[in-house]
């Protein structure tokens, strides 16, 4: 495979996971009905962006936190999202951040305990378990799977998402506004 075919696959995976995120958190919280975060106060004053990619080479996996916090030893991956906080943390999200977790173990060696979405309202530590992470190994096995699939049903009914969505022009499966 080339360089570019390489990368291209990775991009397609990350935007992949965009696809998995509805599907996924809503079968999870009807199975276990328990948030996956838990609201704790941040002090964002003290942290600092990250400006470097980190990457997983078996798992063919790249991701940029949007910051890295040094805590007790550790370093805890940050993912801001834009909007209120739900509930609980989307699923999506949460998975996002079970990868940045793993990349930073992998990058670092050293594995975070949790990591931190914040909202624009509030934050949530979810505990990077060793469960999330396996639940995270599935998904990318899937994905992969899904990468080389003649054809991969759409996986929800939100026009929003297509409509705001990279690849819709492309997409056949895309629903209109
Ligand atoms: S356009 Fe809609 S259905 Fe197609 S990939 Fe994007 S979000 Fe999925």
């Amino acid at each position: 495979m080339t360089s570019e075919l390489w990368i291209l696959g990775v991009v397609v995976l990350l935007l992949a996971v965009g696809l998995f995120l509805l599907f996924f958190s809503q079968r999870k919280e009807s199975e276990t009905g328990l948030p996956r975060g838990r609201i704790i106060y941040t002090d964002t004053a003290t942290w600092f962006p990250n400006q470097a990619p980190l990457s997983d080479r078996n798992l063919k996996l790249t991701g940029k936190p949007d910051y890295l916090v040094e805590e007790g030893g550790q370093i805890i991956p940050v993912e801001i999202k834009s909007g209120r906080a739900p509930q609980s943390p989307w699923e999506g999200h949460v998975m996002q951040l079970a990868a940045y977790c793993r990349l930073v173990q992998e990058n670092y060696d050293v594995r975070p305990d949790y990591g931190i979405i914040q909202y624009e309202d509030r934050a949530f530590a979810v505990a990077y378990t060793a469960v999330l992470e396996e639940e995270l190994l599935d998904v990318l096995t899937e994905m992969r799977q899904d990468l080389f699939a003649a054809d991969v049903p759409r996986d929800h009914d939100d026009w929003g998402r297509c409509s705001r969505c990279g690849v819709r022009l492309d997409c056949d499966q895309r629903l209109a506004d």
